[in-house]
């Protein structure tokens, strides 16, 4: 740092995270270095001290000077938050109406958000000499401990301490020993994946078309939707673009829905890309993510590769983000700063000026209207890759066929074969437990949660009834908890029950389950996963936590067993989710030599969605329902902003939100011909959950300049509200579920 010359007092703009939709301003005196835009300062707040972010800087004395209070110490050198990323906050906060300052703070690893060095403390890594090596056989039996050692740092090269140490007791000293006679070496790096490149696979035509099209415009933002079929080769194109755009020296961003896809991405990447990775997701040690912060803002990693949050990630030289799945709910974050990672990713392409790639094979319909808008390049592979031929999809008339528990002869009988063949099998059930609906007969008891207006569901392993809603959960008793009569009832079929009815038919099978129930974190997922793809494994059942992108070459046939109940959503994107779920699951059969089937139990055969389901027709889809979304003056056509409220007070949610809704009404007669829309405060679809009643509504807008400011005055009208302090409330931009 050079020697500040002496200067008046500065002033700084700080964003605290307080639920303020406001900055505030604080003095520098001329003691301090001045900090610049994206470094931390500690503050005082009233009685406490909290560490912020500078946002802006003015040497312009303002005019209560007076009552400014001074920063406390100006805790970085180099910015925290980059000037590129904070420009990505700063448009986060003002786009979703969040504070800033707990946008700043969502981004940050919590290292960071104390006042903790920027440069992490890394861990060090252990390598075997060349001394050591030839040590290796010298080394007398009875120094057990440093011959254990030296024989790991001998398999592996680049060992982390944790996992040099794993399992060997006492190991201080004789490493210490070791490290002394140099026979290993120590130095402190960053836990990067580094991979040599594996022999290209030749791309198809469709593909190729598409890399060079990325490629080509690498300094200019173009968004591109890659829409590819399942198994058509998409990750391949992702790989090929990031190689390129790491071959000129800058960064990549890849996101994923799923934490547990990583490890399969981080394969292929290490095979097609061979640069530096790090992995970002909200499941790491707050170590790990403060390591890979640093790895991406200094420009040590090549590849970014995380879920939702490695969108807010800093970068020293960005080139390239990558969206896979664009359509998925995960990236839409449902509480707190309730950003969309897709559309984050879009403007921070827009800002740095980058190629931006979505892709999927069921774009979202956001998506395919800004293609229509020519706003998105869309780059198409209509074929799977390999050769491998798309499913046949079949439709099973449920009204017109028996189905024990769930299972209509057709299933069974394809599962049968499958069994014979040695192939795997995916059932697809969309809830877990053992049944969703719980009654007595005798006396019409029902299984209901006491917090929620909502049925409990039988885990009958666990002997329990569990609300999926709230969590509570109450013992299962074989006779009804009202009449004590023994005519308890269980209706409906979850992952559960559905397992077991599998295994009872077929003794032999190895039938394993997935759903969130059993997996518990992304390790044993991950674990799980692996069994799958090794073929331990025959029969596969599961919930949509199973349709997400896994590639599994060896399942030939995948069964959804409950397709309809989607349809009964309140959501005006039911058909749309149904649609890419069942396209989704149905893409994990025959994706390499082996042809896939697919059967799809439901009710209502002749439904549009089944029949452009069996086409492999999405594009007729997405036209026939963008007809309805326009009908309906539904997104994209309208822009939608949901207010919600909730309280454990009956009435006080809607009253609250009527309210709101008055005073909207009068600032919209202010400001007339905004397009903007109030709908009616309403109960919303599930009233009362974990014991709290809600209510929301709905705000719809034509044009996103009036109504963001329309939003801006609004919120601080109802900001400054005093029942706004006696309920729970928030704002939802572009909400991506109606309740
Ligand atoms: P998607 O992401 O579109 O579902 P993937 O990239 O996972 O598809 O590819 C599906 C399978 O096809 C993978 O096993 C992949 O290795 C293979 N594959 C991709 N591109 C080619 C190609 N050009 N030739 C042969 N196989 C390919
Ligand atoms: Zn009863
Ligand atoms: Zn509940």
């Amino acid at each position: 740092m050079t020697t500040q010359s002496k200067r008046s007092s500065a002033i700084v703009r700080v964003a605290l995270p307080l639920p303020l939709r406001r900055t505030f301003d604080y003095l520098v005196d001329d003691t301090m270095p001045l900090p610049t835009v994206g470094m931390r300062v500690l503050v005082p707040v009233r009685q406490r001290s909290l560490v912020g972010v500078v946002t802006a800087i003015s040497v312009e004395p303002s005019v209560n000077l007076s009552k400014l209070r001074t920063v406390i110490q100006v805790i970085d050198q180099i910015p925290t938050i980059p000037a590129t990323l904070l420009k990505i906050l700063l448009w986060a906060s003002e786009y979703y109406h969040h504070p800033v300052g707990e946008v700043l703070h969502a981004a940050m690893p919590s290292a960071l958000r104390r006042s903790r060095d920027l440069m992490p403390e890394l861990p060090r890594v252990f390598r075997l000499t060349a001394a050591g090596q030839e040590a290796l056989a010298t080394v007398p039996i009875r120094a057990r401990v440093q011959r254990q050692l030296l024989a790991r740092c001998h398999l592996e090269h680049g060992l982390e301490e944790s996992a040099l140490r794993e399992g060997i007791p006492h190991v201080h000293a004789p490493l210490r020993r070791l490290l002394a006679r140099g026979w290993i070496s120590a130095e402190s790096a960053y836990p990067l994946v580094r991979a040599a490149r594996a022999p290209a696979i030749d791309l198809g035509t469709d593909q190729q078309r598409a890399v060079d099209a990325m490629v080509a415009e690498s300094v200019r933002f173009t968004p591109f939707l890659l829409h590819g079929v399942t198994g058509s080769g998409k990750t391949e194109v992702y790989l090929r673009a990031a190689a390129a755009v790491i071959a000129r020296h800058k960064q990549v961003l890849v996101l994923v829905p799923e934490i547990a896809l990583t490890p399969q991405f981080i394969a292929r990447i290490e095979n097609t890309v061979g640069g530096r990775l790090v992995v970002l997701h909200s499941q790491m040690s707050a170590g790990e993510r403060h390591r890979a912060w640093w790895a991406a803002s200094a420009g040590l990693a090549d590849v970014v590769l995380g879920t939702r949050l490695a969108v807010l990630a800093p970068f020293k030289a960005l080139g390239l983000v990558i969206v896979d799945e664009e359509h998925d709910l995960s990236y839409k974050q449902q509480d707190g700063f309730r950003y969309h990672a897709r559309d984050v990713a879009v403007k921070r392409a827009q800002l740095a000026q980058v190629p931006v790639v979505l892709g999927s094979a069921t774009p979202s319909l956001e998506s395919i209207a800004n293609v229509h808008r020519g706003r998105y390049q869309l780059l198409s592979l209509p074929e799977r890759a390999g050769g491998a031929q798309m499913p046949r999809v079949r439709l099973l008339d449920l009204s017109a066929m028996p189905a024990a528990e769930g299972l209509s002869p057709p299933v069974v009988k394809a599962l049968a074969r499958r069994l014979d063949r040695g192939e795997q099998s995916i059932l697809y059930v969309n809830r877990r437990g053992f049944a969703p609906v719980v009654g007595c007969s005798a006396c019409g008891w029902q299984g209901r949660c006491g917090r929620c207006d909502a049925a409990l569901t039988l885990h009958r392993r666990s002997g329990v009834l569990r609300c999926h809603h709230c969590g509570a959960v109450e013992p299962a008793l074989d006779h009804c908890p009202q009449c004590h009569g023994g005519d308890v009832y269980h209706v409906g079929e979850g992952t559960q029950r559905i397992e077991e009815a599998v295994q009872r038919l077929f003794p032999e099978a190895r039938v394993m389950r997935f759903d969130s129930d059993r997996i518990k974190g992304g390790e044993h997922m991950a674990a799980d996963l692996q069994r799958v793809r090794d073929g331990a494994v025959d029969i596969l059942v599961g919930t949509q936590l199973l349709s997400k992108g896994h590639d599994f070459p060896a399942v030939t046939l995948v069964c959804v067993l409950s397709a309809d109940r989607g349809l009964y959503a309140t959501d005006f994107r039911s058909s749309e989710r149904l649609f890419q779920q069942l396209t989704q699951v149905s893409g994990r059969a025959g994706r390499a030599q082996r042809p896939g089937e697919v059967l799809i139990q439901t009710l209502y055969p002749t439904l549009p969605t089944y029949e452009y389901l069996t086409r492999h027709d999405f594009d007729g889809f997405a036209s026939a329902a963008l007809d309805e979304r326009k009908l309906a003056s539904c997104p994209p056509y309208r822009r939608f902003v949901l207010l919600r409220a909730e309280s454990p007070h009956l009435e006080m949610p809607l009253e609250f939100l009527r309210q709101v809704r008055q005073i909207g009404e009068r600032r919209l007669r202010e400001q007339p011909h905004t397009g903007v829309v109030l709908l009616d405060a309403v109960p919303s679809p599930m009233e009362r959950r974990a014991g709290r009643y809600r209510a929301q509504l709905l705000v719809s807008g034509r044009g996103r300049a009036a109504l963001h400011s329309f939003l801006s005055v609004w919120l601080s009208d109802i900001e400054s509200l005093r029942r706004a302090r006696t309920v729970r409330w928030s704002v939802d931009v572009d909400p991506q579920e109606m309740y």
